[in-house]
């Protein structure tokens, strides 16, 4: 579900909450001018499970989307979107139970204004609330059910995301006189598309009372986030950073992973020294990568509007090189020979 108008959506606190108070400020500097092929194929996915799920909760059944189909933005429906959708929507009704699907809340904006920050809020795919005042000793259960289309895997252990919508639902007044001690609470992630490491639906099983070091940690980084000079630290969240071509600590990082990267590697390492060396190689990369993609947007956009040179790795012929040689000099090559310049302009007649 798209948060992009929250300034500190749930979909980035691993990033500004756990890593970088520095990169709100940097992302809300550089808006994505549109949404990826990626992303609008994501948005149809969830728009079918969502949609299934408010029918089954409405009319008892659901309604039948085929191949071929569009979603409302316009996105043609394909087979690995109704199946992922089909896994999302099996796996809610299996712990929610038919019976209580009434009790969920479909993409239903949380706030998390008290525990976090003012402008924290955002849409979780689906929450619930079961138990309550009314037992001999009052208690709940808390689930968030969160559907990732991409292949990238994400874990339910430690979830950025699904913490801070947990923040907003212990905001709910359903739970305000309940201890957090008897607040259990079901993170689960299903993620159709992510092969070879564990399953494709993971969950993690705390207490609020267990989450609450993690809150005040996403309450200091928020505050931090939102004030003037907010300090910037690399990680492996750069790679989905808005701000990272413009980010100067990505930038140091990049070029001292350059460095790193050019070291002559020991001939006798022990086993765990080249664990240490491939883990610092890896993280090299990542970050590198991330400055790459970043740049590599950036400097496209640029090209587009005639505003630099650069010629990329493109193995195409210079007389189909259209786009990239826009501003490059070789353009001055394929202009019809009408507009050419004569190679004796400037000369005095003779
Ligand atoms: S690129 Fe990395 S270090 Fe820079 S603002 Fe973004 S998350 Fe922070």
């Amino acid at each position: 579900m798209s948060e992009q108008h929250a300034p500190l959506a749930p979909s980035a606190a691993g990033r500004w909450g756990a890593q970088c108070a520095g990169s709100t400020a940097l992302e809300a500097a550089n808006p994505e001018a549109e949404k990826s092929q990626d992303a609008r194929e994501g948005d149809a996915s969830h728009w079918v499970g969502a949609t299934t799920l408010r029918d089954l909760q409405q009319y008892k059944q659901a309604r039948q989307f085929k191949i071929g189909m569009s979603d409302p933005a316009g996105t043609i429906l394909d087979k690995e979107m109704l199946e992922g959708a089909e896994m999302f929507v099996d796996t809610v009704v299996e712990i929610i139970g038919s019976d209580a699907l009434d009790t969920i809340h479909v993409e239903e904006k949380l706030t998390m204004h008290n525990l976090v920050h003012p402008v924290n809020e955002g849409t979780p795919d689906v929450w619930a609330i079961s138990g309550g005042t009314h037992r001999a000793i009052p208690s709940a259960e808390i689930y968030l059910l969160d559907y990732k289309y991409g292949h990238r895997f994400v874990d339910a252990f430690e979830n950025w995301q699904c913490i801070d919508y947990t923040a907003g639902v212990l905001e709910r007044p359903e739970l305000a006189n309940i201890p957090w001690e008897n607040i259990k609470v079901r993170i689960v992630i299903v993620q159709p598309r992510c092969y070879g490491r564990g399953d494709q639906v993971r969950h993690w099983e705390t207490t609020a009372a267990k989450l609450r070091p993690y809150f005040d940690q996403l309450r200091n980084n928020a505050y931090l986030s939102m004030g003037p000079g907010a300090p910037t630290n690399v990680g492996a969240e750069c790679r989905d950073c808005k701000g990272r071509h413009d980010c100067e600590a990505l930038q140091r990082a990049s070029e001292s992973a350059m460095d790193t990267a050019g070291l002559a590697v020991p001939v006798r390492m022990s086993p765990t020294a080249q664990a240490v060396e491939l883990r610092m190689i890896q993280r090299a990369q990542e970050l590198l990568k991330a400055r790459a993609t970043g740049l590599e947007a950036q400097v496209m956009a640029n090209v587009r509007a005639g505003v630099a040179a650069w010629r990329g790795r493109s193995r195409r012929p210079k007389s189909s090189c259209l786009v990239i040689c826009t501003a490059w000099t070789c353009a001055k090559n394929r202009k019809p020979s009408h507009q050419r310049k004569p190679s004796n302009w400037g000369r005095p007649p003779a």
